[in-house]
C-alpha cells in the first residue's frame, strides 16, 4: 500500500479533541498526586529496551503511543516537580506554565524573526525581566535554553564590544583577552569561555572568602597582573546565587571596580535573580541593576517549565553588534511579515526559535511577580528551617552557611569514610523515592547539598528529610 500523504491533520477531529482533553485530565491527576508519588523511581531495564525500536516507518494509533507515554515515560521523569526533590537547583514548573506549553505548540510560532505577536510577547518578558533586575526600559536580551547558552551570549557580547565588530570577520588574532569569576562560579562560565574560542585558561578564578564571596582585593591584584604581563581584560563574571552554597559577590562593588578598570560586568544570577522579587531579600542583589549583562532562568526559581533561561544586555546596540548578520533571503522590510526589525536572531545565535516567551508571560501574570517572591522567601526560610535543625541534631554536621536557599551537612556520627557514607545516604533517599538531595565538596568534605526551589516544598518535607538522613545514616553506620 503506498502511505498516505493527505497531511497529517484527522478527517474528523473528534477521537484527537477526547484523547487531547484525557492527556490534559490525566496530567492535572499527575500534579494534584505529586506528594503521593516517589519523588523518582529509576526507570527498569526492561523499559528502557522498550524504548529502542527502528524507526518507525508505520503508522499507529496516538491512543497507543499515549499509553506508551504513561507506562513508560510518566512515572519515570527526573522527579523536580515533587516537593522533595532538592537535588542540583531544579524549578517544580507550574500548571498554567504546562497549558502554556500546549497553547504555544498548536501555535508552533518561529520566534527567529518577522513581524508577529509572539514576539511581543518575548519583548514584553524581557521588559519585565529588565524592571524586575532594575535596568533600563530599552535594555535588550532573549530567551534561551538556560543560563549557560545566556552567560555564553554575554562572553560574546562583551568580546565584540572589546574588540569591535571586525573580531567577529577577523577572529581574534593575537588578542589575549582574559575573564575573571570566583572559584565559585559555574562551571558554564568556563565552558563559555572554551565555546567562545578564548579558552578557559583566559578565565581567572579569583578566590573566596569564607562565606563564598569573590575576594575583591584578589581580583584587583589578578587584573593588575594580567595588564603587566601585557594581556587585555575584557570581562568580570559576578555571581549572584553561587551553585555550591548560594553566595552572592559584593555586586555594587563589583560595579565600582568595573567601571573604574573599564572592565565588562556580566552578572550570572542562575536562580539568585529572582531574589529581586522578595522586598527583604532584595537588597543581598544591590549593584545589580549597574550589570553591563545579566544571565539567569526562568526555569529555576521563577516556576516556569523547562526550558526557559534569560540574557540581558543594558546596552542594546552591543547585543546588536555582536550578532546580527544580513542575508539576502532574511531580507527586513517596513511592511508586511518581513517587518518588526531588529529581530532576536540579530541577539544571539539562534535563528528558528520555539515560544518560551509565552509560558513566562502566562506564569507572571496569572500568579504575579509577588507571588512568586513570596515562594522564594518561603523557600529560603525552610532553609533556614532546615539548618536549624541540622544545628540542633548532634548527628548531623553543617559544612556552609546558608545565603538563600541552599544548606550543605552532612551526617557525621560515624567511624570512617564520611564521604562514602554520605554518598550512600545520598543514594538511598533517592533510590527509595523518599527525597532527592544532591551532593557537592566543600573544603576536600563531602555535602548532602539540599536546594530548596520548589514551591511545593512545605515545613513537613524539611522534616521528613533530617529524619531519613539521620534513619539512613544510623542503619548505615551500625551496619
Ligand atoms: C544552574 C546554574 C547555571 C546553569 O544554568 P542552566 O539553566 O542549567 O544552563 C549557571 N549558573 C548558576 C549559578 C546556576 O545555578
Amino acid at each position: 500500500m503506498e502511505p498516505d500523504a493527505s497531511g497529517l491533520d484527522p478527517e474528523d477531529w473528534t477521537a484527537l479533541r477526547a484523547l487531547g482533553h484525557r492527556m490534559v485530565d490525566d496530567m492535572v491527576d499527575h500534579l494534584a498526586g505529586v506528594r503521593q508519588r516517589p519523588v523518582w523511581q529509576p526507570m527498569p531495564p526492561g523499559l528502557r529496551a522498550e524504548l529502542a525500536k527502528k524507526l518507525p516507518r508505520a503508522p499507529s494509533e496516538p491512543e497507543a503511543v499515549y499509553a506508551q507515554f504513561r507506562r513508560l515515560i510518566e512515572p519515570y521523569a527526573t522527579g523536580n516537580t515533587h516537593p522533595r526533590f532538592m537535588g542540583w537547583v531544579h524549578g517544580g514548573g507550574n500548571p498554567v506554565g504546562m497549558l502554556a506549553e500546549l497553547l504555544a505548540g498548536g501555535l508552533n510560532a518561529n520566534l527567529g524573526g518577522r513581524d508577529h505577536a509572539p514576539i511581543e510577547v518575548e519583548r514584553q518578558v524581557i521588559r519585565w525581566a529588565a524592571e524586575m533586575l532594575g535596568l533600563p526600559p530599552k535594555t535588550s536580551g532573549l530567551l534561551v535554553t538556560g543560563t549557560s547558552i545566556a552567560n555564553l551570549i554575554a562572553v560574546l557580547v562583551a568580546r565584540t564590544a572589546a574588540l569591535g565588530a571586525d573580531v567577529r570577520r577577523d577572529g581574534l588574532g593575537g588578542s589575549r583577552l582574559v575573564a575573571y569569576a570566583s572559584v565559585a562560579a559555574h562551571g558554564c562560565v568556563s565552558r563559555a569561555m572554551d565555546m567562545a574560542g578564548l579558552g578557559t585558561n583566559a578565565l581567572r578564578l579569583i578566590a573566596c572568602d569564607g562565606e563564598g564571596r569573590m575576594v575583591p582585593s584578589a581580583l584587583a591584584e589578578a587584573v593588575a597582573r594580567d595588564r603587566d604581563a601585557g594581556a587585555m581584560p575584557f570581562m568580570v563574571v559576578g555571581t549572584a546565587g553561587s551553585v555550591d552554597i548560594g553566595a552572592i559577590d559584593d555586586l555594587a562593588g563589583l560595579a565600582r571596580f568595573c567601571r573604574a578598570q573599564d572592565l565588562w560586568l556580566h552578572v550570572d544570577a542562575a536562580f539568585g535573580a529572582m531574589a529581586a522579587l522578595s522586598p527583604r531579600l532584595r537588597p543581598l542583589l544591590a549593584g545589580i541593576e549597574q550589570a553591563d549583562s545579566i544571565a539567569f532562568d526562568f526555569h529555576k526559581w521563577a516556576q516556569v517549565p523547562y526550558d526557559c533561561g534569560c540574557i540581558l544586555v543594558r546596552d542594546p546596540a552591543a547585543q546588536l553588534a555582536a550578532f546580527a548578520a544580513p542575508a539576502a533571503y532574511l531580507r527586513r522590510e517596513n511592511r508586511g511579515l518581513a517587518g518588526g526589525h531588529p529581530w532576536p536572531c540579530d541577539l544571539g545565535p539562534d535563528l528558528s526559535r520555539g515560544f518560551r516567551a509565552l509560558k513566562v508571560w502566562m506564569t507572571l501574570l496569572v500568579y504575579g511577580a509577588d507571588r512568586l517572591g513570596a515562594i522564594v522567601e518561603q523557600c529560603c526560610g525552610l532553609a533556614r528551617a532546615l539548618a536549624d535543625r541540622v544545628d540542633a541534631e548532634p548527628s548531623l554536621e553543617r559544612l556552609a552557611p546558608v545565603a538563600l536557599n541552599i544548606v550543605c551537612f552532612r551526617f557525621a556520627a560515624a567511624e570512617g569514610d564520611l564521604d562514602a557514607l554520605n554518598v550512600a545516604i545520598v543514594a538511598d533517599l533517592q533510590e527509595a523515592g523518599i527525597a532527592a538531595p544532591s551532593t557537592t565538596t566543600l573544603g576536600g568534605r563531602l555535602a548532602i547539598r539540599a536546594a530548596i526551589v520548589n514551591h511545593r516544598t512545605r515545613i513537613e518535607d524539611i522534616e521528613a528529610l533530617v529524619a531519613a538522613v539521620i534513619q539512613v545514616g544510623n542503619a548505615r553506620a551500625r551496619a
